[in-house]
């Protein structure tokens, strides 16, 4: 059987709720949609807080098993759930094509790997965290103690949905907590079956991990719920910003916050190799339909180049192949749901009404096959001011606007300002230029000759209303551990 048959035939029966260790019929469901076609693939389960409330109680009475386990045990089961990630690469990347509508080559080449290897990268962690044994004053012994913070939520958005849950869940079981996932409702499908491999396979001990599917009212209940102690959120700046309130309004629970973006890249005169830069910077702006929060979307360049790089990206763009997203020809498969293709295709709209030139897309694409798939096609546009809402929102989609500048500094201003501050990058042949812009870019992440970065060892977040605190490396295990401070006297 093809993994496109066995798909298929996994889709006939409704999904349902992961609540300790077993599969719970929900009381409410809601369909999720091909992109390509729009035909329903199956129904999923829309939890109420009800349903809610049991899976935080299933993780709560886990809890204290999984955290006495020794590290040696659950650095094992880390790297079970790896192998039986790797061992389902096909089915997983298929579902998640089915579902999201990114290409099958993007999800079994960037999304699969990765989420394996979290769990082995987090795994290798377990048995080397020292604590501190803190300088105090002679008479008294002070060293820290790392402890698991307890029930943690994850609430994850519809363009990564398994690698971005992987990300969060590794880190926080292997610092011994138990975990609440939800998956968006638009894109549940792989974590659902990522859950009943490890049920199958008999990975986790039951309640460890939960999976609860639904939209804002299941993620709001997850937020105000006075048995959660963590929250680790992914998603838009928006919802974030209700997750600060119902945390605050509950228990205080501890959030971290990975939000919006609204990228630039900026293209100095002194590009080491122009062509290079531009090809990378077209690819990480355009895979996976745009639907990247660190996606470069405001591309900044200099005026001595400007012609240069617009002519370069008009051709490349025209190129683009939308299309099946199994098709091995595709380049770019169709958005990922209804009302974002509606809101990605409203900007274009702002976009032509504000003044800014259309170069190119600024469509639908309803080439023969597409026409009932939610694509668009990838759009420029050009002369575009910084205070146009082109420049400013996040469109979170295939489209790029082109600001030209001067000088320097007029470059670092506009990359700025802007509310957002996740990711920047620039292209400069001076090493001087690359250490005083990397200083001034308020960014978390910056990428210099080479947009678009990421390793586990290294820190992945934003700045300003792009989110709180870090994730990976020694970040994410500092967010799913609580640090205790332990003084014995002894004189
Ligand atoms: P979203 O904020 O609409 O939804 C994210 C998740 O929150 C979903 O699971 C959703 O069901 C849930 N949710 C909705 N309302 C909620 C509420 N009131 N309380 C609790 N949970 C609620 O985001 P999206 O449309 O799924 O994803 C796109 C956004 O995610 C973009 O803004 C993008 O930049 C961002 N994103 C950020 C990063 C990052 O690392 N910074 C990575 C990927 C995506």
């Amino acid at each position: 059987m093809s993994k496109r048959e066995w798909a298929h035939a996994w889709l006939r029966s409704p999904k349902k709720l992961l609540i300790n260790g077993e599969w719970l019929k929900p009381r409410k469901t809601l369909e999720t949609i091909n992109p390509f076609n729009l035909e329903v693939l199956t129904e999923v389960a829309d939890a109420s807080s009800g349903e809610v409330d049991l899976a935080v109680k299933a993780a709560a009475g886990a809890l204290p098993h999984w955290k006495r386990m020794t590290r040696k045990e659950r650095a094992q089961t880390l790297q079970k759930i790896a192998s039986a990630i790797r061992e389902n690469a096909e089915a997983l990347a298929t579902l998640e094509t089915l579902d999201n509508g990114k290409t099958y080559r993007e999800a079994l080449v960037d999304d699969l790997p990765e989420s394996a290897d979290v769990f082995d990268y987090y795994a290798g962690w377990i048995d080397k965290l020292y604590s501190e044994n803190c300088p105090v004053e002679a008479g008294s012994l002070n060293y820290t103690r790392r402890e698991p913070v307890g029930v943690c939520a994850l609430v994850v958005p519809w363009n990564f949905p398994l690698l971005l849950g992987c990300w969060k869940i590794a880190p926080a079981l292997a610092m011994g907590n138990t975990v609440v996932v939800k998956p968006s409702p638009f894109t549940s499908l792989s974590m659902i079956r990522l859950g009943e491999i490890l049920t199958e396979q008999n990975i986790l001990p039951p309640g460890v991990l939960n999976i609860v599917t639904g939209g804002a009212e299941c993620g709001e209940a997850l937020a105000k719920h006075s048995g959660v102690a963590k929250l680790s959120f992914t998603g838009s700046t928006e919802v974030g910003k209700k997750i600060v309130q119902s945390a605050g309004a509950s228990n205080l629970k501890g959030l971290s916050l990975e939000l919006g973006g609204k990228c630039p890249n900026i293209f100095f005169e002194d590009v080491p190799d122009l062509k290079a830069a531009i090809d990378r910077s077209f690819t990480v702006c355009y895979s996976h339909k745009g639907e990247k929060c660190t996606e470069p979307t405001r591309f900044l360049v200099q005026k001595s180049i400007y012609a240069t790089v617009e002519k370069a990206l008009v051709e490349k763009a025209s190129l683009v192949k939308c299309g099946d997203p199994f098709d091995p020809q595709t380049e770019q498969g169709p958005q990922c749901h209804q009302a974002h293709f509606d809101k990605i295709l409203n900007y274009i709209q702002i976009g032509k009404s504000e003044g800014a030139t259309l170069l190119v897309g600024g469509e639908r694409d309803g080439e023969k096959g597409n026409a009932k798939g939610l694509f668009v096609r990838p759009t420029i546009f050009s002369n575009v001011k910084r205070s146009m809402r082109v420049a400013r929102e996040e469109i979170f989609g295939p489209v790029l606007v082109l600001i030209p500048f001067e000088t320097e500094e007029e470059a670092v201003e506009i990359a700025n300002d802007s509310p957002y501050g996740l990711a920047a990058g620039f292209y400069t042949s001076d090493v001087s230029r690359a250490m005083r812009v990397s200083n001034a870019l308020d960014a978390g992440m910056v990428f210099v000759n080479h947009y678009g970065c990421y390793d586990f060892a290294s820190p992945f977040g934003g700045f300003k209303q792009s989110g709180w605190g870090k994730e990976m490396a020694l970040h994410s295990l500092d967010a799913y551990t609580k640090l205790k401070s332990v003084w014995i006297r002894y004189a």
